[in-house]
């Protein structure tokens, strides 16, 4: 185990905002986080989880532990007999450590011949903070291939396993998202993977990209996401930002048919499962407010996806803070919509950091 006090966290969020933690705690298995939980000095600290800090931004220094997975192990524990499945493939099922970044997660699998997670490709995450966010793209979610995961609660000093009904995932949620679990520590995730190719091409994009193509293989859809994706997000290296800085908000139907009456081409998505509500797209709603490609001191929206936020030079979190603030507000203003960020703050302006 790892632990430095006063450590920069400019490395490891994908603003680039300076922050330090007060302590900076790597693990590398399970009985570190055992000794972590006996220890009387931490149990009088707040901590956070931290991965690549691809969905979270800095206000200030953190005071407390800044957890993060260093256990990065890939096996392979079982096959799920093919009688048990729909497609009569059978189902392998890979363990991974929640420290494994997820897109050479992905390039691995596809690489061994396990199918399933190539429209993931390229999402900057680390294992662990994909199941917290059930992270999604291009039509598919990461919750749909999980069969297990082991935790650990640094609370009760206990050990985890929970399947994947029981993660509860949702829309950029899950269960370890919920007050209950804020002191437990995700430590390996198993999936089930096919060894079947099955494309899913339902992403219009996609789609279009493979016309005419009758089965293109996971390597293809991954190579076909990755460019996608490149021709549409910024480059954290060049344009430091976090992805999506805001969920898409549902609204009523009421709300969606009087925006559908000044705007009758808003794009929407209903709701599954019978929800009355209606999706619509932050990214919409923000340029209609004026602010695609808007840019105020350091800090702006991306002109080619105005839901990206990104940090054109400040060292500042609370600065990226206050450029978010005024997106909401237009978007408030002008649609009468409060958009909610997909983005973690962590510490606040007034006390220097602690959550
Ligand atoms: C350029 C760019 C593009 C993106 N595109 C997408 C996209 O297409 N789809 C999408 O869904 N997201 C996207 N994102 C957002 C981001 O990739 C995801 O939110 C991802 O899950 C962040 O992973 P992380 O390790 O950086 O999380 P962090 O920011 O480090 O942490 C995120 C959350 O996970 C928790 N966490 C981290 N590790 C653990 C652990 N071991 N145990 C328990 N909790 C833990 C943290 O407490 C926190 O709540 C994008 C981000 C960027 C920068």
């Amino acid at each position: 185990m790892e632990i430095i006090p006063s450590y920069s966290l400019l490395e490891h969020n994908t603003f680039r905002v300076e922050a330090k933690a007060q302590w900076w705690i790597a693990y590398r298995d399970i009985e570190d986080l055992k000794k972590l939980a006996k220890d009387e000095y931490f149990e009088t600290l707040s901590f956070i989880n931290l991965g690549l800090g691809a969905n979270t931004l800095f206000l200030g220094d953190y005071k407390g532990a800044v957890l993060h997975s260093q256990i990065t192990s890939i096996e392979e524990v079982g096959v799920i007999d093919s009688s048990m499945s729909s497609d009569s493939t059978p189902s392998h099922l890979i363990r991974v450590g929640s420290g494994v970044v997820w897109d050479e997660f992905v390039a691995e699998t596809i690489a061994r011949g396990f199918y399933g997670l190539e429209n993931l490709s390229g999402i900057p995450a680390s294992v662990g903070a994909a199941i917290v966010q059930n992270i999604g793209a291009y039509g598919s979610e990461v919750g749909h291939y999980v069969e297990e995961i082991e935790a650990f609660d640094l609370g009760t000093g206990k050990v985890l396993r929970l399947c994947a009904e029981e993660a509860q995932f949702g829309y950029r949620s899950s269960l370890f998202k919920t007050p209950q679990y804020d002191k437990v520590v995700i430590t390996h995730v198993t999936f089930r993977l096919s060894t079947k190719p099955q494309p899913n091409l339902t992403y219009r994009a996609l789609a279009e990209a493979f016309e005419g193509v009758v089965a293109p293989t996971p390597l293809e859809v991954r190579h076909k996401v990755l460019t996608i994706r490149g021709s549409k997000l910024p480059k954290v290296e060049e344009y430091p930002n976090a992805g999506s800085f805001f969920k898409n908000p549902l609204v009523s139907q009421e709300k969606f048919e009087s925006i559908q009456k000044e705007f009758s081409s808003v794009p929407h998505w209903l709701s599954p499962n019978g929800d009355p509500n209606v999706k619509l797209s932050a990214a919409w709603l923000i340029d209609q407010a004026g602010y695609k490609g808007k840019r105020i001191g350091s800090v702006g929206c991306y002109p080619l996806q105005p839901l990206v936020i990104v940090n054109y030079g400040t060292p500042l979190g609370k600065e990226i803070l206050f450029f978010s603030e005024k997106v909401k507000h237009a978007v408030r203003e002008r649609f009468g919509i409060e958009l909610e960020p997909e983005v973690r703050m962590v510490g606040t302006l007034h006390d220097n950091g602690e959550k």
